[in-house]
């Protein structure tokens, strides 16, 4: 999404794009997947003043914006990640932590049949599924790119 876009939605909305609100998308976009604890430290860089209570509202006016979208990727607060990449949906290894992104083609065509079956649509890119590696579980411990 280009600079203008965001603003312009921003406006649209109601909502003043703040120089910090654009700090935070950028910091997102950075990040690719980010906690608001690390959105903050990430922030922090080049604005030591931004408070954690700010970057938690901005994520979720930015959040209500489809400028980030979020997932549950653990029982603290959500990990936030750039809406301009591919939507997709995580498997979490509860033993080793692993986090593995499922795209929305492939969740389409394991669970398309909730379409029919119940008349749901389910919600691709807030979904996590927690489980256990079948194999290679504690060899290796590796951060999705998407
Ligand atoms: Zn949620
Ligand atoms: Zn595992
Ligand atoms: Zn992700």
């Amino acid at each position: 999404m280009t600079e203008p876009e965001w603003q312009e939605r921003l406006r649209a909305s109601g909502h003043r794009l703040t120089k910090q609100r654009a700090m935070i998308l950028e910091a997102v976009e950075n990040l690719g997947h980010a906690t608001p604890d690390q959105v903050h430290a990430e922030v922090r860089r080049t604005s030591p003043s931004v408070n954690l209570s700010t970057i938690y509202r901005s994520l979720e006016v930015l959040n209500e914006l489809g400028l980030v979208r979020h997932a549950h990727l653990s029982d603290r607060a959500p990990t936030y990640h750039s809406a301009t990449g591919e939507e997709h949906a995580h498997l979490i290894c509860r033993d080793c932590g692993r986090q593995t992104s499922v795209s929305r083609k492939e969740l389409a065509a394991a669970l398309g049949g909730l379409v029919d079956g119940k008349g749901f649509q389910p919600d691709y890119g807030h979904l996590t599924i927690f489980g256990w590696c079948q194999t290679g579980c504690h060899e290796q411990v590796e951060q999705p790119s998407a």
